[in-house]
């Protein structure tokens, strides 16, 4: 389904502080591509996939009592299901010569009706410290997608993608300007955990800590839109989530959901019996702006967005981030702090921190980073508010940091 928008309301009573007037307001603006509009002139959304063929299936997109009754189905013993699970989610292996554990006879045949390879590697940068590696991977019918491993003391976080392409049509996001190809399947949003976990086994991701190291850490901050790729990207948590050798055996609270605010996924996510850490892609505290920022904004507006990330925090238990790029007199006013902290502590306190990332900048463009004192500005604003907020760091600038800037320059 190509989905059109309702009406973009412009009610301008958003209360406007004193240094409204000081400062410039840049407004959002596709620059140099053309942002894809419904017949009625507002940017297209994309919630439904496009009905092209899915990947042939593998073992990652089952869970183990599916497993258990395809390898019936193929006329094999059912404790076959674990054998093959435990070299795919423990071993990090799909080489049937490594799979000394099961007959000779016919185990070529069975490795490749179980795991059909779905990543091709296309290219792979790394910073100059080792410690950021970006995979860009072409899948089964040539669709690019881009993950990023990133190591940090103590832990090794993967950014994964969930779509080939976005639909979501937000016109700083290098992903959302060609809009969405496909879904990814379960397993091929497992299998960049696993591709992964691989290479931290070979030691090529920076210095080694220990020798049993893997990813500790997933983002779904990758290519597309999680919550509109639901039933797939769950599937996936829960092999991330499952105990060794059905999944990966690792835990919820290290692996976080990020969204533009599609309210009722973030409410479906809420009731799952998943303590999985969820991030809303905020980036402006009132509509006005929102819905040029992040064009979903006018089906959800930004009070929605904040109300069903604060009912997530008390379902859960589990404390929310807000992710707010800060792109130069755009979004990076003081006054928009000062309304952010206002319309988090009006729910509540200690339920959410706010984590301001400098746009990965496009020189010459509008769509560059705030100045450092504008961004230490806004983190104080917020902080003098009681809003828990950490700037964060922009990993692999050096390395086309944005993701989905690899995918776009192939
Ligand atoms: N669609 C989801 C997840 C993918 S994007 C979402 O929007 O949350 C992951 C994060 O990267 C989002 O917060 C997104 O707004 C942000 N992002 C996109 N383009 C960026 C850029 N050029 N610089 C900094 N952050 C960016």
């Amino acid at each position: 389904m190509i989905d059109g928008m309702t009406s973009p309301t412009r009610t301008s009573n958003t209360p406007m502080p004193s240094d409204a007037g000081d400062r410039r307001q840049v407004r959002p603006a596709a620059e140099g591509w053309e942002q894809q509009r419904t017949p009625e002139g507002r940017p297209l959304l994309q919630f439904a996939s496009p009905r092209v063929k899915q990947p042939p299936q593998h073992l990652a997109d089952l869970t183990l009592a599916e497993r258990q009754a395809k390898l019936k189905e193929l006329g094999l013993p059912a404790f076959r299901a674990k054998q093959l699970s435990t070299h795919y989610f423990q071993h990090w292996t799909t080489d049937p010569e490594r799979m000394s554990d099961l007959p000779k006879a016919g185990r070529e045949e069975l490795v490749e009706a179980m795991f059909p390879p779905l990543l091709t590697e296309v290219r792979r940068l790394r910073t100059d410290d080792g410690n950021t590696i970006k995979f860009l991977w072409r899948l089964f019918d040539g669709a690019l997608v881009e993950s990023v491993l990133m190591r940090y003391p103590g832990r090794i976080t993967l950014c994964v993608s969930s779509q080939a392409g976005c639909g979501m049509n937000c016109p700083f996001c290098a992903t959302g300007q060609a809009g969405l190809t496909r879904n990814m399947s379960t397993a091929e949003i497992v299998d960049q955990v696993v591709a992964a976990n691989r290479v931290i086994a070979a030691g090529e991701l920076g210095v080694t800590e220990h020798p049993d190291e893997r990813v500790t850490n997933i983002v779904f901050m990758g290519m597309g839109e999680p919550l509109a790729n639901y039933k797939r990207v769950m599937a996936a948590v829960h092999r991330f989530v499952d105990p060794a050798p059905e999944g990966l055996g690792m835990s919820a609270r290290n692996i976080t959901v990020s969204t533009v605010g599609l309210v009722p996924a973030i409410r479906k996510l809420a009731d799952e019996e998943l303590p999985v850490t969820f991030a809303l892609s905020l980036h402006a505290p009132d509509d006005e702006l929102r819905d040029e920022l992040i064009p979903v904004n006018n089906r959800w507006k930004v009070d929605e967005a904040i109300d069903a990330a604060y009912d997530y925090f008390r379902k859960t238990g589990r404390r929310v981030s807000i992710e707010y790029a800060l792109i130069k007199d755009m979004n990076d006013h003081a006054w928009r702090a000062a309304l952010l902290a206002k319309k988090l502590n009006q729910r509540g306190r200690g339920w959410v921190h706010v984590n301001p990332i400098p746009l990965n900048p496009t020189p010459g463009s509008i769509w560059t980073s705030s100045e450092p004192e504008v961004q230490d500005e806004f983190v104080e604003t917020l902080r003098a508010a009681g809003i828990p907020t950490t700037l964060r760091d922009t990993r692999g600038k050096e390395i086309d940091g944005a993701c989905g800037q690899l995918a776009a320059a192939e």
